[in-house]
């Protein structure tokens, strides 16, 4: 064998992460071993307080380390707008773009019965119970243009409507600065069909 047991094991434990593969994870080894144990120290202590004291927001399951977390906490947002997303990443994503000041609601996945990902699996008894409060006007779903990502927002529209909330789906189409010859057809497809009266 090439590794003593103990490097052995952290290779494999590094390798839990993702794009991590045998030699990134040497790298990241050696280099914490050959001068940066303090760096390792902190990624450790780090990793630990994060693994157990993250958890998932009473109301919309982002993470969060308080029984809300910061979004659903803050007076300032607008409470009534909930954006549905997949991922945690997504909520990220939308902030950054720093043009929604709703709340959110996150997934955790998209409906996928083969694999036995259904309503339940997605929190959607949660959800419901908010949209039954009566204080939510509006769902802007902006889960993937996937197959899965398409049926989650068919489904989730049909909760909206059955309360008679407003219920809309984020557009999807030419990214910002692109050439239309280079879009593949399918996203210009969606484009097209979701396309905007540029009014007068
Ligand atoms: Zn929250």
């Amino acid at each position: 064998m090439a590794y003593s047991p103990l490097l052995q094991d952290l290779l494999e434990a590094l390798r839990c992460l993702p794009g991590v593969g045998p030699r990134t994870a040497q790298r990241m080894a050696f280099k914490l071993l050959e001068d940066d144990r303090d760096g390792g120290r902190r990624l450790v202590s780090a990793m630990q307080q994060a693994i157990e004291n993250i958890s998932e927001c009473s109301r919309c399951r982002m993470f969060a380390e308080t029984e809300l977390c910061w979004i659903c906490g803050a007076q300032r947002r607008d409470h009534g707008t909930v954006c549905i997303v997949e991922s945690p990443a997504d909520v990220i994503a939308v902030e950054e773009s720093a043009s929604y000041n709703g709340r959110y609601f996150v997934l955790l996945g998209r409906l996928s019965p083969l694999d036995g990902i259904g309503p339940d699996e997605l929190g959607l008894h949660l959800l419901e119970a908010q949209l039954d409060e009566g204080s939510i006007s509006e769902l802007i779903i902006a889960t993937s243009a996937t197959v899965e990502g398409e049926a989650t927002a068919g489904y989730l529209a049909n909760l909206a409507h059955k309360r008679n909330i407003c219920a809309t789906r984020i557009a999807h189409g030419v990214p910002l600065g692109g050439e239309l010859e280079f879009v593949d057809s399918s996203t210009l497809s969606l484009a097209i069909s979701g396309r905007l009266n540029l009014g007068d």
